[in-house]
């Protein structure tokens, strides 16, 4: 990895499991993110358990994380699925439960599409457990119109 030298973007990773102890990968996982390489955590949302959406298996703990990182987003992209890996996640087939699961939302300002990386995160306006979390960190990112779409979606609070 090369040493950057731009200045810190505002990320907002989204957390996700629900196989095993989803709460502990979910917790370990912000433990990690807090040690990434050019970067901070400078904040994380209350932990919200969901059923499956777009998934299969048992239900979801579910989580936002703020990083101010010097990291491009590629880079960013390529340490969250090495911690995933390290967290055991396997991709047997396409919505398959996992141990783990860590989407780059946003990235700054940035917009990407390519095969790799999707800047903004395509499908964080449509679920309700990216919008609860995410409103606990930057309630000025969901709007109205975000509630009443996920609105049907059952999402609980976990108690810290
Ligand atoms: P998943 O199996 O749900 O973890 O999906 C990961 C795949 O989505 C990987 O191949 C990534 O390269 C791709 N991807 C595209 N955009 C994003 C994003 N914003 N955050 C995380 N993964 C992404």
């Amino acid at each position: 990895m090369s040493i950057p030298a731009r200045d810190p973007v505002t990320a907002y990773v989204a957390l996700g499991a629900n196989l095993g102890d989803a709460r502990h990968s979910v917790l370990t996982a912000l433990e990690a993110l807090s040690r990434l390489p050019h970067s901070q955590l400078t904040g994380h949302s209350h932990l919200y358990s969901t059923a499956p959406y777009e998934a299969e298996g048992p239900d979801f703990v579910n989580a936002v994380a703020r990083i101010e990182t010097r990291l491009t987003a590629p880079d960013l992209l390529a340490a969250l699925q090495a911690i995933e890996n390290l967290a055991g996640r396997q991709r047997p087939y396409t919505h398959a439960p996992r141990t783990l699961d860590l989407d780059v939302l946003m990235f700054g300002h940035a917009t990407m599409q390519s095969t790799r990386l999707n800047l903004p995160h395509p499908r964080w306006r449509e679920r309700a457990f990216v919008l609860w979390p995410l409103a606990d960190l930057a309630p000025e990112w969901v709007t109205g119109e975000d509630w009443a779409r996920v609105a049907q979606q059952a999402i609980t609070r976990l108690p810290d």
